[in-house]
C-alpha cells in the first residue's frame, strides 16, 4: 500500500475550515479585542504612577494583544465544532483551553486531534478519514484505484498514480462514493 495516498482530510480547504467557527466565536473575539483595548488605554495608564511607554509602542502592544485574545476566541470557537468530528470530547477540550494560560490548551488541541471520523453509510461503524474501505462490512467509503488501490478525487478519470483508466473499473470506485 502506498504511503503517499492523498487523504480526504487534506482535500478540505481552508475556506470550509473558517465555516466551523461559529457566531459566539466572532463575537467572543471582537469583545476580547474590545476589552484588550480598554485595559491598554484605559485601566493601565490610570495604575502606573510614572509616565508609560510612548505612543507608538502602546499602540503596537494594544493591537498585537488584542489580535492575540481575538485569534484565541476563534481557535477554540473552531475546536468546538472541529472536536466532535473527530470523536474528540468538546467538553474537555474546552475546559483544556480556558484552563491552560497562554493557548498551550489550543496547542496541545492541534498536536493531540484525530483523524476525522464519519459513519460507514453501510453498517454505522465509525471510519477514519483516510480508509478506503469499512473494516467491519468492505463498503467501500472513498474513492479508489482499481490498479493501485490509491485514494482518487471522485472527479478524476484516470488515476494519477498508475494512470489506471477509472471508469473501467467493474466497481466505479470515483462514483461509488457519491451514492452515500
Ligand atoms: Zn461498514
Ligand atoms: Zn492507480
Amino acid at each position: 500500500m502506498a504511503t503517499n495516498f492523498q487523504t480526504r482530510e487534506e482535500q478540505t480547504t481552508f475556506s470550509s475550515e473558517l465555516k466551523l467557527i461559529p457566531r459566539w466565536s466572532v463575537a467572543a473575539a471582537l469583545l476580547a479585542f474590545v476589552i484588550m483595548q480598554y485595559l491598554f488605554w484605559v485601566v493601565f495608564p490610570h495604575e502606573r504612577r510614572h509616565p508609560g511607554p510612548p505612543f507608538g509602542l502602546r499602540l503596537y502592544f494594544a493591537l498585537s494583544w488584542g489580535a492575540l485574545a481575538s485569534l484565541y476566541m476563534l481557535m477554540v470557537g473552531y475546536i468546538s465544532n472541529d472536536s466532535p468530528r473527530r470523536g474528540m470530547s468538546v467538553r474537555i477540550w474546552m475546559v483544556i483551553c480556558l484552563v491552560m494560560p497562554g493557548g498551550i490548551g489550543a496547542v496541545l488541541y492541534f498536536l493531540l486531534r484525530q483523524p476525522i471520523i464519519s459513519l460507514c453509510p453501510a453498517c454505522g461503524t465509525r471510519v477514519q478519514s483516510e480508509y478506503h474501505f469499512c473494516p467491519q462490512c468492505a463498503y467501500q467509503v472513498s474513492a479508489s484505484c482499481g490498479n493501485c488501490y490509491r485514494s482518487v478525487r471522485i472527479t478524476d478519470l484516470y488515476c494519477v498514480h498508475c494512470g489506471h483508466d477509472l471508469a473501467s473499473d467493474n466497481r466505479p470506485a470515483r462514483l461509488h462514493v457519491f451514492r452515500s
